[in-house]
């Protein structure tokens, strides 16, 4: 079934939406305020490194189903409308800033046709969405029914493509006299992965609004509770990689989202749990959400930690060329949102010392939004001469460097690995004495 789509907020979610839902073979108008985005991808350029996305771009461009526009009114034609805009955290406090969703929907809703629906696809929090439908009904057209459906997106930078063609289940939130119809409505736009054996989950608002945050809560909390275990061996002698290994081959605790090291980041995980404590606080619940501060708190920690360990290595920093091997707050993304690696160069910035940031995609994002550190563009500028080399970033290009190539390269051998990734044995046999993140020195 080819229905006619709309997608407001083409960044890191709408964008890669856009284009898989012309792959799918809809008809779809991306919208965004933001006019450079929409220059770059009406030329049928990725605003962001993802991949798999250029390639999309391009080929639905060429089919016609895909077309972009600043204006709002280009949504007037479609028969489903999803909101991918931006929640980002207030500034100054912990909640999430919903502007840009109630203003997304407001402009929209003058433009919806009898019988489309409004979908959010934004992380909101919980009880946000009736206030949504509402305005919605205030906007309309006389004579338009105001319909909404809360459909929360749970896709992974750098496998956004293939996690929103096939992604692992659908929540549709649905209230009121449209819920069946709107079911419907969304399945038509789904029908391909639906009939590949998808699950699809109906729930009521509240419901689909949680999902997404408990979701992001409990992989946060399983991030933050092996680092707290990292902690603790760090002061034992205990090794975390092997305490994961042995404790995730229990089929209840499970192997993955068990890697220590700096900790996470991005524009998902770390504003979720900080807008669930808000949320949380607000409802008069502030004891069921408390253990997210601690969750928080143990995140923040670890990236002290590898400034500790700098110093431990190096004593005053001031002056000394460090290598940061890594700005995006993960690999195969060029987010610099809350990225760990960012966090710990802007310290030692602070500290004085000479600090050389690399990264495969995010230097251009990086360079324009968190100036401070000394971007280079080649990995070797960043090694040249450096006092420690720290791997914060886990790139595969970094996993893959010749530790004795990069021996000749700096001044002296020592390597935080902050993401317990590289070889150790190898990286000392080539005479590196290596800190990793819950593990014993090996050198
Ligand atoms: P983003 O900042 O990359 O993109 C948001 C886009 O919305 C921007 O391009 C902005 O210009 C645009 N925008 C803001 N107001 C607008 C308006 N009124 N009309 C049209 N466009 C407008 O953010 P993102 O990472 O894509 O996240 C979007 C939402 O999806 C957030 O709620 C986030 O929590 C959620 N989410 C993100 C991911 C992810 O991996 N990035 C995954 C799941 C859910």
């Amino acid at each position: 079934m080819s229905l006619k789509i709309s997608v407001i907020g083409t960044g890191y979610l709408g964008a890669v939406h856009a284009a898989c839902m012309a792959e799918l073979g809809h008809t779809v108008v991306g919208i965004d305020t933001d006019a450079s985005k929409i220059e770059a991808l009406a030329a049928g350029r990725s605003p962001i490194y993802e991949p798999g996305l250029p390639e999309l771009l391009t080929s639905t461009g060429e089919s016609g189903r895909l077309t972009w526009s600043t204006d709002i009114s280009a949504a007037a034609d479609a028969d489903v409308h999803f909101v991918c805009v931006g929640t980002p955290q207030r500034a100054g406090e912990y909640a999430a800033n919903t502007d840009y969703v109630f203003a997304a929907f407001t402009a929209l809703a003058p433009h919806m046709k009898a019988g489309s629906i409004a979908v959010g696809k934004s992380t909101v929090p919980v009880g946000t969405v009736p206030r949504v439908l509402e305005a919605i009904r205030e906007n309309v057209t006389d004579g338009i029914d105001a319909r909404l459906v809360w459909n929360p997106e749970f896709l992974r930078e750098g496998f956004a493509v293939k996690d929103t063609l096939t992604p692992d289940r659908f929540v549709y939130g649905v209230e009121g006299e449209f819920a069946d119809a709107d079911v419907e409505k969304l399945d038509e736009v789904y029908d391909k992965a639906l009939a590949a054996g998808t699950p699809r989950l109906v729930t009521n608002y509240a419901t689909a609004e949680l999902v997404k945050v408990s979701a992001n809560a409990f992989l946060a909390t399983k991030i933050s509770f092996i680092n707290a275990m990292a902690e603790i061996c760090e002061a034992t002698g205990g090794d975390v990689l092997a305490l994961a290994d042995a404790i995730g081959h229990d089929e209840r605790i499970g192997r993955k989202f068990l890697g220590a090291g700096v900790g996470f980041g991005g524009g998902c995980l770390p504003k979720d749990i900080r807008a669930f404590l808000a949320r949380g606080e607000e409802l008069g619940l502030p004891d069921s959400v408390a253990f997210l501060r601690g969750v928080d708190a143990t995140n923040l920690r670890r990236r002290e930690r590898v400034v500790t360990l700098v110093e431990g290595a190096l004593g005053d920093v001031a002056g000394k060329p460090i290598a940061v091997l890594g700005a995006a707050f993960k690999p195969n993304s060029d987010d610099i949102r809350d990225s760990p690696a960012l966090d710990v160069a802007e310290r030692l910035v602070q500290l004085g010392a000479d600090v050389r940031v690399h990264d495969p995609e995010a230097l251009p994002v990086a360079r324009a939004n968190r100036p401070g550190p000394n971007y280079v563009d080649t990995v070797d500028e960043a090694l040249d001469g450096a006092q420690i080399v720290l791997h914060l970033t886990e790139w595969k290009q970094y996993r893959e460097l010749d530790p004795a190539e990069v021996a000749t390269k700096v001044a002296n051998k020592v390597v935080i690995d902050g993401r317990n990734a590289l070889d150790g044995a190898r990286w000392a046999d080539a005479g590196f004495t290596v800190h990793s993140l819950g593990r014993p020195v090996v050198e």
